[in-house]
């Protein structure tokens, strides 16, 4: 459900203007996923909606909570039998964070992501995309713990920038004073270095923060890791932050996935820190650092140990840097861990190398 859903119920079945306020108050303020219980509205209206229409373009499929009931991840099935996930987290008493895909499946293929290994099923629409934090504002737990989400993450299934349309769509959708009514500020978009449309990102939400996900600042190893890494290497991905920063002047956010004996290394460490001073702005410039969450791709994660220096060594060098808390890992709903079966079937998948081609043929 979204603004353009609400004037099409309204269009279609030929309703006063007025209805639209009193849909926006029972999806948005009152956290209603159902027509039936829309008491502004009249018996009749209801059981007509109810019968024809959905709220929510994705269905609860299957729910899972961890068990210090701080992380849950809900699987959504789509019209077409696609299956997404979504996370919400509670990082801290109060604090709720949700993390939304932007793609069934994705077709960029990094190596230690495990819905890289499912390909791509297909993009998103808008109202699938912002459908995923309506469903968690409307669900019981957010209701039973009496809160409201603050922080929205484009950080699941998929990379948002291969779906542009719908993704920047969706986060007009979401700032939408009559609708989500999140603040830009509240908003994070991660992409794994699509860099054409990081310049018109910064254009068109400068207020909304990114995250890049680097992995490895070395490009030999970025390739292993991350395939993209080919067409946009990390010289290139340096000059799109230095533009970013240039026009929106916020903080970038670098994410490392820290994987044993691979990324891990003091070298690589060193790497990390060369990179991050080669960015004029790096006063900007934060890193985030994440332990690997297990996938079947055959990497493990690095040693508490050996992440804590890898983290004194960037600190040492004047990198401002943080190991993040790492919540839903017993659920799968971890980073990079987001991946299921799809009953549409992988074979119809857009698998990495054909993926790539086409992206940059674009
Ligand atoms: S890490 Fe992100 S961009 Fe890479 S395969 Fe996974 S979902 Fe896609």
């Amino acid at each position: 459900m979204n603004s353009e859903k609400i004037n099409f119920l309204v269009e279609t079945y030929k309703l006063p203007k007025f209805r639209i306020q009193q849909f926006y108050d029972a999806f948005f303020d009152q956290g209603i996923a159902s027509f039936n219980l829309i008491k502004t509205l009249p018996k009749s209206l209801r059981t007509q909606l109810n019968t024809n229409e959905q709220v929510l373009t994705g269905a609860p499929y299957r729910l899972f909570s961890s068990k210090s009931k701080n992380a849950f991840k809900a699987l959504l099935r789509l019209h077409d039998g696609a299956l997404i996930e979504t996370v919400l987290l509670n990082p801290k008493p109060g604090l709720w964070s949700c993390c939304i895909s932007s793609q069934a499946g994705c077709g960029l293929g990094c190596t230690f992501c495990a819905t890289g290994s499912m390909g791509l099923i297909r993009n998103l629409s808008a109202e699938e995309i912002t459908d995923q934090v309506l469903y968690w504002q409307t669900s019981d737990i957010l209701k039973s713990f009496r809160s409201k989400l603050n922080n929205i993450v484009y950080m699941g299934m998929g990379e948002p920038f291969c779906n542009k349309k719908a993704v920047f769509s969706s986060l007009n959708e979401l700032m939408n004073p009559s609708t989500f009514n999140i603040g830009a500020r509240h908003i994070s978009v991660s992409t794994a270095g699509i860099i054409p449309v990081i310049s018109e990102f910064a254009d068109t939400f400068p207020q909304i923060n990114l995250a890049l996900s680097l992995h490895a600042a070395d490009d030999t190893l970025r390739q292993k890791l991350m395939p993209i890494n080919k067409p946009y290497p990390i010289n290139k991905l340096r000059d799109a932050i230095d533009c970013y920063l240039n026009k929106t002047n916020r903080k970038v956010f670098i994410e490392y996935i820290l994987i044993d004996n691979e990324n891990d290394g003091i070298p690589m460490a060193e790497h990390l820190v060369t990179f991050v001073k080669s960015i004029k702005k790096n006063h900007l410039v934060h890193v985030n650092l994440i332990l690997y969450n297990r996938t079947d791709g055959g990497y493990l994660e690095s040693q508490k140990q050996i992440a804590d220096q890898f983290k004194n060594y960037l600190v040492k060098n004047g990198v401002k840097t943080t190991i993040r808390k790492n919540l839903g890992r017993d659920i799968n709903g971890a980073c990079g861990q987001l991946a299921l079966k799809n009953p549409i079937g992988n074979s119809s998948a857009c698998h990495t190398d054909a993926y790539l081609k086409k992206l940059t043929r674009e």
